[in-house]
This record gives structure tokens, sequence and C-alpha cells, in this order.
């Protein structure tokens, strides 16, 4: 591991099963999870709700410097990461199909990426931490000792998104679900600043056939704790 930071980096596309593999990949390390979506996603509600300006970069990263943003975990290991928003828990709301639309458009700004990587450094400064997002492995913690890219289908993803939707009680229809997954996984590949990508050193694993179990054993297979 040498100069490498003791971090695992899970990124990839919508619906992959980042979220799932990344929790049980640190329940088994015991290192932290690292949500790095649920910030996006938080910070898109923020700003859609202060009716804030996306152009208007001034008055963008002024709010942005004041917003506290916090984020604990889940209540068991297939909970999602909870969020704090100055105080207010935002948790569930965040977590709608419409809000991840809204975490793309805002991901691509960037005052929004500065502020979230400096954020995600500083929770990854002692190590031990699974971060998952887009371009953890890439930006955020080049320096990672272990990558992974996680990719399946975009028809086997917006099936298991429609899944999750569903447990959570939301309505969710296949087609529209996939024209989502589709049009989020363009705008995060083709941004300018930190687009979704592998890592030149990432493993790359293609879950489409796999199941959770199966990628979390290949994971840990690789994970020195
Ligand atoms: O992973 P999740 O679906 O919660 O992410 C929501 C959105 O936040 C993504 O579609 C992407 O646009 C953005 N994101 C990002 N970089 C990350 C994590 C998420 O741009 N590291």
């Amino acid at each position: 591991m040498s100069n490498k930071q003791n971090i695992v980096t899970i990124d990839g596309p919508a619906g992959v099963g980042k979220s799932t593999v990344s929790r049980k990949v640190a329940a088994a390390t015991g290192f932290t999870y690292l949500d790095t979506g649920a910030m996006y996603r938080g910070v898109g509600l923020y700003l859609q709700e202060e009716k804030i300006d996306l152009g208007d970069r001034e008055r963008l990263i002024a709010h942005l410097e004041t917003l506290k943003l916090e984020l604990f975990p889940g209540k068991t290991e297939d909970d999602d990461v909870g969020v704090l928003l100055n105080g207010r828990d935002v948790s569930s709301i965040i977590r709608t199909a419409e809000m991840a639309m809204v975490a793309s458009e805002v991901s691509a700004i960037p005052a929004v990426r500065d502020i979230l990587t400096k954020m995600q450094r500083n929770y990854g400064e002692k190590g031990k931490i699974v971060a998952e997002g887009r371009d953890t492995g890439t930006v955020v913690f080049p320096d990672a000792a272990y990558k992974f890219f996680l990719d399946a289908k975009p028809e086997e993803r917006a099936r298991r998104r429609v899944d999750q939707l569903r447990i959570k009680g939301e309505v969710a229809e296949y087609e529209d679900i996939l024209a989502m997954t589709i049009e989020r996984d363009k705008n995060d590949r083709e941004r300018n600043i930190a687009p979704l990508k592998q890592a030149s050193d990432a493993v790359g694993i293609d879950t489409t056939e796999i199941d959770v179990t199966e990628v979390v054993k290949q994971i840990l297979g690789l994970v020195i704790k």
C-alpha cells in the first residue's frame, strides 16, 4: 500500500448497486461509509428550495459557504445514509428520482464540486473509509489504495432502481426510470468537470450477471484491512 491512502473507492453509473455494495464492504472492513451522492442530492435540494440562480456564481458560493451539510449513518446496514441540511433532516426527500436529476444538474457546477470535494477529503483524512460516487477514485481520492468501478447494462440498472423505489413506496414506472437513468449517465459522463469514468488503476466489475454477495466477495478479496 506504501504511499497510498487506506481508502476504498467505489464508483459507477446510477443504479449499478454501489450503495448496497459499499455499505456491506464498510460493515465487513469496519471502515466508515461515505455516500458522496447524498451530498450532491442535499446541495441540489438546498439550491432548489432557496431558488438560487445557478448561473449567479457569487451568490451560489456565498450560500454554499454558509450551508451546514451533515451526514449520519442509517439505522441498519441496509438503510441509506441520512442528511441534515442546516440541522433539518432531509434524508427521505433527497432519495426520489426527481432529486437524483436535480443532483445531476448541480453536480456539473464547479463551485458545488469544489466545496463537496473538500468536504469529502476532510472525511477521508484519517483513511479507513469506503467512498462511493462518480469521481471518488479519479478526483477526490486519486491516491486511494483500493479502487473499484462497477458497471451494468442500463436496462438492468433501471430494473433495480424500480425495485428499490417501489420498496420505499414510490410510484416508479420502468420506462420513465430507464429514460432518467440514461439521461443522468449521459450528464455525468459528458460533463467537463470530474466526469464519470473508470480510474486507470481501478478494478472494473460488471454486475449485470452477478449478485451483490458476489460483488462484495470480489472486492473484499482485494482489500487488506
Ligand atoms: O449516487 P447518487 O445517485 O446518489 O448520485 C446523485 C447524482 O449526484 C449523480 O447522478 C451525479 O450527478 C452526482 N454525483 C457526482 N459525483 C459524485 C456522486 C454523485 O457528480 N461523486
